[in-house]
């Protein structure tokens, strides 16, 4: 199947949207490294403040994208993306929140969920997995940021739950969709990464990793995320996989993993319309 993340153009920027199975409701971006300012190795489109590029090119680059996409930079809102579980209600008050300057982001949240149509979630990601959760029924979204250790402490299936906590939507109706980032192609890792897997994967473990040889391991996140997404209640036929890697595709994505760390950000910008 043809992946749902469609690669377009608008002006100099070059990004993935959704195409939603249910369209009207959301839109839901994944930007490339194309069509920005910032100079190696960040170039050129880096979303990202705490990585170590000009504040001024960031700016820019958000801008940028804002303008190509027809989305107020005033609606950005993102947290500070610190590997934890913690979700975060996004209301009015908090709407903005970090667009403008890395101080202000919403502080310890990985993923940030909203009813509110002006608000649009964002993260970044150079390799770690991007999840889009939506319910079209209830008109709901939520955003979460899935290293291995998000992955390892099931921030998807927690972020269904708090999106059933604060809405009252029900599993069932919601859809997931999982971004552009590192794939089982390119993604060793160490056993102790393997042994943190051991609970709450129970015995699907093995599906996700496979051992390359003594004490090394290819981790598929994506599955590994799809499990805990089935888990938390979504089912199967809702949850879509892009299936493109960032670290395979050098043109296209910022991955920390192939550039030992001193890389870009892309931004994944989610919103009700
Ligand atoms: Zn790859």
């Amino acid at each position: 199947m043809d992946s749902v993340f469609c690669l377009k153009h608008r002006g100099s920027l070059e990004y993935f949207e959704i195409e939603f199975p249910c369209p009207g409701i959301a839109r839901g971006i994944f930007t490339t490294r194309k069509g920005g300012v910032s100079l190696p190795p960040f170039n050129s489109l880096n979303m990202a403040f705490h990585v170590g590029d000009e504040k001024e090119k960031v700016l820019l680059n958000r801008k940028i994208a804002a303008d190509a996409l027809g989305i107020p930079l005033e609606e950005f809102t993102s947290g500070e993306q610190v590997h934890g579980d913690k979700v975060v209600l996004v209301e009015e008050e908090q709407r903005g929140r970090g667009a403008f300057d890395l101080k202000d982001v919403i502080p310890g949240a990985d993923a940030l969920i909203t009813g509110k149509k002006n608000v649009a979630l964002t993260a970044f990601f150079a390799d770690c997995v991007p999840i889009y959760i939506l319910c079209p029924h209830d008109r709901k979204i939520g955003i979460a940021h899935a290293g291995w250790k998000g992955t390892a402490l099931g921030i998807a299936g927690k972020t269904v739950k708090a999106m059933k906590a604060a809405f009252g939507v029900k599993e069932r109706d919601c859809m997931a969709f999982i971004g552009p980032s590192i794939g089982p192609c390119c993604y060793t890792v160490g056993e102790n990464v393997y042994m943190q897997f051991s609970d709450h994967f129970e015995n699907k473990r093995d599906d996700f990793f496979k051992k390359l040889s003594h004490e090394k391991w290819s981790l598929d996140l994506w599955t590994a995320n799809k499990y805990d997404l089935i888990f938390s209640g979504i089912e199967p036929k809702n949850i879509f996989v892009s299936g493109l890697c960032t670290c395979c595709n050098e043109n296209l994505f910022f991955s920390y993993r192939r550039e030992n760390g001193k890389t870009g950000r892309m931004a994944a910008v989610f919103k009700l319309i």
